[in-house]
């Protein structure tokens, strides 16, 4: 593999039978093959190179996701999830993503595909189609190549009901189908269930007949989507499924994550991981907001849910997270999906902010135009007309890529960094391009060691045969 002015190429010289299936350019004299590293060589490089595929990952016990908004980080990635016991989700974006980066699921597969042969990375790795909503979505990732569903079915949440009063809540049970009506009798009520811990403990999870009639209310139709996606679909494909309903304002409860997953199970669906919304704030790209505490009395018993019927816990907007990652890492044991996005954005901006201090601030200015907007789009503490400014000298500049402030303001404004501004002119994306081709090995040296820092903190065993 070559690299010039941004683009990769294959080059094959010698016996050029096996370039074959590639497109490229032949100068037959010389004996010499030059192939684009584009989508128009994807199917070509999986035949080849069969390890550069996207496979189904969730059956090993520690898997990772990186989102890469760039397509440029899987090198870094790869780097970084090398030297541990863990299995990485290199492609991996959600609608909403590829929405704001104008871009397309086969390119991000396409993306890792050559990252993982510039690395010569042979272990395997998946590809997420992430927060997928509708029927539609997941028939068309299926076709582009995901290895992974994740089905966002927070719209089919109904919040409210978990705080309606108690008369109208015990009425609920009533309205549902009987034989489910009784199955669900049977199997919360008639007998305590109890799940085992961490250390041998066991947990009762407290199920009363209020609490299943209103988490029936709450998750009725979760439950019911997640089986008729999984038997439209999924079952048969061997893809990795994941359930997520982590985007909604409450936490979840305990016993409705049990619930959930034990009707699933019940339903034949063999989901491979479930995204809880956990108490406490995980805002992207910044600390745990919250009581530490009471996330791990709670994160203790999720993990214990988890262990007992199967499925692995998922932790989404998982970056940046340390304060609370050895507590993940004792319950889960590793055995987890954890999920990183922005905060590799995040290390390429500050490969930027110490490569070219004035286009660092023209991106900064960008964002602070754009961070208004942007909220609508993500749950964030920092609030519109707060936007932080930049120092005045350019040696300050990578360190505002730790201010959680400044850090919240990039994190959400790619889309307008990325699209928007080329379409004016400013062409911040042609220039960033530029910059981190030449920088390369820096930006994905501050890879390796921002997701390193990640599965070391997870507690994630290193390994010798990397
Ligand atoms: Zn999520």
């Amino acid at each position: 593999m070559a690299r010039e002015g941004g683009q990769r190429h294959l080059i094959c010289w010698g016996d050029l039978k096996p370039a074959a299936a590639f497109t490229g350019e032949t100068d037959a004299a010389a004996g010499v093959k030059v192939i684009p590293c584009d989508l128009t060589n994807l199917r070509a490089l999986h035949a080849a190179f069969p390890f550069t595929a996207p496979v189904p990952v969730a059956h090993h016990r520690t898997t990772f996701g990186t989102g890469d908004r760039l397509g440029l980080a899987a090198p870094g990635h790869v780097r970084a999830v090398r030297g541990f016991d863990a299995v990485p989700v290199l492609a991996q974006q959600s609608k909403r993503e590829l929405n704001l980066t104008g871009r397309t699921f086969p390119e991000v597969i396409a993306a890792a595909s050559y990252g993982v042969f510039q690395e010569h990375f042979t272990r395997g790795y998946g590809a997420d189609a992430d927060h997928v909503k509708t029927e539609e979505e997941v028939a068309e990732a299926l076709r582009q190549g995901a290895t992974m569903i994740t089905l966002d079915a927070s719209e089919r949440l109904d919040a409210a009901a978990a705080s309606l009063p108690i008369d109208s809540v015990t009425g609920a049970l009533d309205a549902v189908p009987a034989n489910w009506r009784h199955a669900l009798n049977r199997r919360y009520l008639e007998t305590p269930q109890f799940v085992g811990g961490a250390a041998g403990i066991s947990h009762l999870i407290q199920i009363s007949p209020e609490r299943l009639a209103r988490t029936v209310l709450v998750y009725g139709r979760v439950i019911k989507f997640a089986i008729d996606i999984w038997e439209r679909h999924i079952a048969g494909t061997g893809r990795d499924f994941e359930l997520s309903i982590d985007e909604t304002p409450t936490p979840t409860d305990p016993a409705a994550h049990y619930i959930v997953a034990r009707e699933l199970q019940a339903a034949g669906v063999e989901v491979t991981s479930i995204a809880p919304r956990f108490c406490g704030d995980f805002q992207k790209g910044i600390e745990y907001i919250g009581d530490t505490s009471a996330f791990e009395r709670e994160f203790d018993l999720h993990a214990a849910i988890a262990d007992e019927l199967g499925h692995k816990l998922s932790i989404h907007s998982g970056s940046d997270k340390f304060s609370v990652f050895p507590i993940i890492g004792k319950y889960t044991g590793g055995r987890l999906h954890h999920k990183t996005a922005g905060t590799s954005w995040l290390e390429a901006l500050r490969v930027v902010a110490g490569g070219d201090p004035g286009l660092f601030r023209e991106i900064h200015a960008c964002a602070r135009a754009a961070f208004g907007r942007a909220t609508a789009f993500y749950h964030v503490r920092l609030k519109p007309g707060n936007e932080p400014t930049l120092p005045g000298a350019d040696s300050d500049l990578p360190g505002v890529l730790d201010n959680e402030d400044h850090r919240q303001l990039l994190h959400i404004t790619y889309g307008a960094i990325l699209v928007d501004s080329e379409k004016r002119g400013l062409k911040l994306k042609t220039r960033l391009f530029e910059l981190l081709d030449r920088r390369e090995e820096a930006h994905a040296g501050a890879l390796e060691q921002h997701i390193g820092r990640h599965l070391k903190e997870l507690g994630i065993a290193p390994r010798k045969d990397t």
